[in-house]
């Protein structure tokens, strides 16, 4: 059962433009065909406190550029350097505040620029994931079993996971895209009090769909 309140609250923060029939036929579709707004993430890093006084200095704090989304979460003024064996890229975002363990998050194009094969994990699962070295203005730091390809996800409130009908853990499938659309599966859905209904994948997901941040997708059966 649609809840209206709900689907006000979603399609208020998808632009008109942004607004697409889905692709499949409407009785596939599940969660009660309500828009999930898309946020496309560039390769980025976050930052234990250590590593960023390695990288900048001691003491050294992250200064917000930008807000992001989930809430507290900000994209900082500073990048860093990404260095593989076979090649690096350079301004690379760190997104704030510190956490507890340092992890950096590329896409598989990345992994070939950089030399490295990354696996596809949910945030936080880093056992035997990939190494790199992360270059600031004032040290470096080595990334031992730290990289991963981000598993595609999408965040909620238990409120929205309700009127979808999942659960914090579930893996579903989602249909993106019109002109070379495609249906994502194994997405997770996770589920938090302070999350922001969005669907996250990186930039190689969202070129082969055709899709940009803001963009609505869907949930398939
Ligand atoms: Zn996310």
């Amino acid at each position: 059962m649609i809840n209206t309140v709900l689907m006000t609250h979603i399609q208020e923060r998808l632009p008109a433009s942004k607004l697409w029939a889905p692709a499949v036929s409407s009785a596939s579709l599940t969660g009660a065909a309500v828009g999930i707004p898309t946020g496309v993430s560039n390769r980025h890093v976050h930052l234990s406190q250590a590593d960023i006084e390695a990288l900048f200095g001691e003491g050294y704090q992250l200064h917000p550029l930008k807000e992001l989304s989930q809430p507290g979460q900000f994209a900082a003024k500073e990048c860093v350097m990404v260095v593989g064996p076979k090649g690096s890229i350079n301004n690379v975002r760190i997104l704030g505040p510190a956490r507890s363990e340092t992890q950096l998050e590329v896409s598989k194009a990345d992994c070939y620029a950089l030399g490295i094969k990354a696996p596809v994990r949910e945030s936080g699962d880093l056992y035997r994931s990939a190494d790199a070295l992360l270059v600031g203005t004032m040290g470096y730091v080595n990334l031992q079993s730290k990289v991963i390809c981000a598993q595609r996800h999408i965040h909620m409130s238990p409120q929205d996971a309700l009127l979808l009908g999942v659960e914090h853990g579930q893996k579903v499938r989602v249909s993106a895209g019109q002109q070379c659309g495609l249906v994502f599966e194994q997405v997770v859905v996770r589920v938090d009090d302070l999350y922001f209904l969005e669907f996250h994948i990186d930039t190689d997901e969202a070129n082969a769909a055709g899709i940009r941040s803001g963009d609505a997708v869907y949930l398939v059966d």
